[in-house]
């Protein structure tokens, strides 16, 4: 007996179409498209039939149909197609408490997800999960209206603006009757309108401290660190928060053309104050470059422009799901992930290491023997 399969399908988001009498594809798009060589139509066959019925019932037919095959044949040409990505594990029928809103995400996923996994699964865990998100302005409040798409359990929100009407072209969660609202609450009702399922929780507060930030922490599987005022510094704060929550967190920060995600995972990955340590000790020009763009109290006028703000969201929140569900491997730790809104590409910038001995917010290292954190120490307070 066979225990690797019980109800094996191509998965339904890949065509399977014959070419010619000897030729078969599956999958359509460029980089997941195999073409199979099948001079004697067996493997066709075969495929044909991985269509959710049982593996038995695709065996026995297929003996039936080919006397020549045995049923060692016919698994090495399930396996065949399995190890190239194509099947997957029918289960329907014990999955309906899924609401029908996610299963769009259930196929993305089971573009991922082979015959040794559950894409279903992937979706529960969505759905079990708390996240802390903190600021609603551009990048939040798109942030926020992705993830409703996407069911965690629940989102505890926390900004301290209010909607203003210069918010109005990029953070597309407020509407014009939000203008004077505090965002948190405008945000609140827009979601609960979304998505009547999520558990919201809204939060008043402005981020001073990374106590300001443990206030909300508890039972919170990850944080979404959508606040980047002032620079540097509100990531600093939210970092020493996180490490000692000991709750992983995506940060994003947008720039003019580009947008940049990172993920700390306490205790795993170089933090934030590492990454200063990294530039430390790597960038001669780190310190001399902090306070020369300290001391000028650079204010910039607004320049989120909204298609550009989605590509930084999509990342962000896509890295968020990556870390919950494990569907498919995060793409910012230990590095930041660079999107260029220009031309649509990204990259990642070199690794920086957690430095356990040196750090002094994750490790056991002194701030006073690194000149950077003298800088914070009298930067913008917030
Ligand atoms: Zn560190």
């Amino acid at each position: 007996m066979n225990n690797k399969y019980n109800n094996p399908r191509i998965k339904p988001i890949y065509p399977l179409y014959r070419l010619n009498k000897e030729e078969f594809r599956i999958g359509a798009q460029l980089g997941i498209t195999a073409e199979f060589g099948d001079p004697d139509g067996h493997l066709w066959e075969l495929a044909s039939r991985l269509d959710g019925r049982n593996l038995e019932h695709v065996i026995k037919d297929m003996i039936e149909t080919f006397p020549e095959l045995s049923r060692k044949d016919i698994i090495e040409g399930i396996d065949l197609l399995n190890n190239e990505g194509f099947l997957e594990e029918t289960f329907d029928k014990k999955n309906d408490e899924i609401p029908q809103r996610y299963m769009a995400n259930v196929n993305y996923f089971s573009r991922y997800i082979g015959t040794d996994g559950n894409r279903f699964d992937i979706q529960r865990k969505m759905s079990e999960t708390t996240i802390l998100l903190l600021g609603l302005g551009g990048g939040g409040s798109n942030i926020l209206t992705l993830l409703s798409g996407l069911g965690p359990k629940k989102i505890i929100i926390v900004d301290y603006d209010k909607v203003e009407e210069s918010n109005l072209g990029r953070q597309l969660l407020y509407k014009e009757s939000d203008i004077g609202s505090p965002k948190c609450q405008a945000a609140a009702r827009a979601i609960s309108q979304m998505n009547a399922q999520l558990e919201i929780e809204a939060h008043n507060v402005m981020i001073k401290s990374a106590e300001d930030v443990l206030r909300f922490t508890d039972g919170v599987d990850l944080v979404i660190c959508a606040i980047d005022e002032p620079p540097f510094v509100a990531q600093r704060i939210v970092n020493q928060a996180i490490i000692k929550a000991n709750v992983p967190c995506v940060f994003g920060a947008s720039q003019v053309s580009r947008g940049r995600v990172f993920t700390v995972i306490p205790g795993k990955t170089g933090c934030f104050d590492c990454l200063n340590l990294h530039y430390s000790l790597n960038d001669p020009q780190f310190i001399e470059q902090f306070v020369a763009f300290r001391n000028i109290n650079f204010d910039p006028p607004t320049i989120a422009y909204a298609p550009a703000i989605y590509q930084l969201t999509a990342a962000i929140v896509d890295e968020a799901v990556r870390l919950i569900t494990g569907y498919a491997p995060p793409r910012s730790l230990s590095t930041q992930y660079e999107v260029n809104f220009e031309d649509g590409s990204s990259f990642t910038h070199p690794s920086w290491k957690r430095y356990a001995d040196k750090c002094p917010t994750c490790g056991e290292g002194d701030a006073k023997n690194w000149e950077i954190f003298s800088y914070y120490e009298t930067a913008n307070k917030v």
